[in-house]
């Protein structure tokens, strides 16, 4: 029967030294083996010695089956011949086989987590640390954040704070206390997203002026940059959503003077200190006077024409005009001071009001105001961050 043990076992095999991988147990289980029958304890060191010295993963599950497997196996062989024996070594065998079978399968446990894990050191020594690494992807500003941050540092230098409020306004704030009177077409339900008749998406950054002037006494210097909403069919030149920067100076004493002096300023640090400004008389109702800031056209320095070498053609930026309008400016209305509660005979001030997709398709030679909304990184891309 101890024959039978050894059949499918390799003299080839490579062998292992089991007590290595439980050290105490295996010297206990061959000793008890002895004590049965020496030739099943011999049997068990020889199994136990090519299972722990498997070279790898594929060798051992070879060799279990072998030994232990279900249909070959020479241990499952030989417990099936139990029933065959003389009675008095039915018992022997029946303990002697099964404490065998329990020491195998566990040294075949422990060679198995020893060459998985070897397995996976190897991977990891197969890393090549000398190759060039990949690099993370970097975002950056959108190029329209780049032109707020430009503003608002340069009226920063001027003395200005900012001041945000609310994307969804009362109408009050957004046209009456702006001075619209209550038939305004831009108050009309096709120009204007109304969330209810009270409460719409601001249509400017204007109404700041007014929350900031009911919280604040005179004097005042603020910006208020923020994202503005219209009801617009959307088209090249066109967005239903946009961004603006107002700015407002309330004081004692401030004069148009004043706002020529900063918006030429303004003009100078955002096209160039070559640039030529006028204003020309221009009608909104929360000014009087109002003003539009025209600057010399930055593409055909203000010709209106377009050299090239095969001859001259009409500036397209300007139309041929040699201007850019800017932006809209003017003094603020008296009755908008009275409907925040300052006295207009006390206070005066100026106000301007851009936006700011239009600097930066001058700025960048930008043909359509959609290509700032979608996200397309092959265009975000091209800005200088
Ligand atoms: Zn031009």
């Amino acid at each position: 029967m101890t024959d039978d043990l050894l059949v499918g076992l390799d003299p080839a095999w490579e062998r292992g030294d089991p007590s290595q991988l439980i050290p105490d147990n295996h010297r206990e289980r061959v000793a008890e083996l002895k004590t049965r029958d020496p030739l099943l304890a011999e049997a068990y060191e020889r199994w136990a010695e090519v299972l722990a010295g498997a070279p790898t993963i594929r060798d051992l599950e070879q060799r279990t089956t072998m030994v232990l497997g279900r249909e070959r196996g020479a241990l499952t062989k030989a417990l099936a011949g139990i029933p065959k024996l003389p009675i008095e070594q039915r018992r022997v065998w029946g303990a002697g086989l099964n404490s065998a079978k329990l020491g195998l399968e566990g040294i075949r446990d422990l060679r198995r987590v020893d060459l998985e894990a070897s397995a996976e050191s190897r991977t990891t020594a197969g890393l090549d640390v000398t190759l060039p690494g990949r690099r993370p992807w970097v975002g950056r500003r959108h190029v329209l954040a780049q032109v707020q941050d430009e503003l608002l540092d340069l009226f920063h230098g001027l003395g200005y704070s900012v001041y945000t409020s609310p994307e969804m306004e009362l109408d009050e704030y957004n046209f009456g206390k702006l001075n619209f009177a209550p038939d305004h077409p831009a108050r009309d339900a096709h120009d204007t997203y109304f969330v209810d008749p009270a409460v719409l998406l601001r249509t400017h950054t204007s109404p700041g002026w007014v929350r900031a002037m009911e919280e604040r006494e005179p004097p005042l210097r603020l910006v208020f940059p923020g994202r503005v909403y219209r009801a617009e069919q959307v088209d090249a030149s066109h967005m239903d959503q946009f961004h603006q920067m107002d700015g407002l100076c309330v004081g004692p004493d401030v004069s148009m003077a004043d706002l020529k002096g900063t918006l030429d300023t303004f003009a100078r640090a955002i096209y160039g200190a070559q640039v030529r400004t006028r204003f020309i008389p221009i009608y909104f109702p929360f000014v009087e006077p109002g003003a539009q800031l025209d600057v010399s056209c930055v593409i055909c320095d203000g010709t209106g024409v377009r050299r090239s070498k095969d001859g001259s053609s009409r500036c397209a930026v300007c139309k041929g005009t040699g201007w850019l309008e800017v932006l809209g400016s003017g003094m603020v209305h008296p009755n908008v001071f009275r409907a925040v509660g300052y006295d207009p005979e006390k206070v005066s001030g100026f106000a301007f009001g851009m936006g700011l997709e239009r600097i930066a398709m001058l700025r960048y030679d930008v043909p359509e105001i959609r290509l700032f909304l979608e996200n397309d990184l092959r265009f975000l891309g091209q800005f200088p961050s």
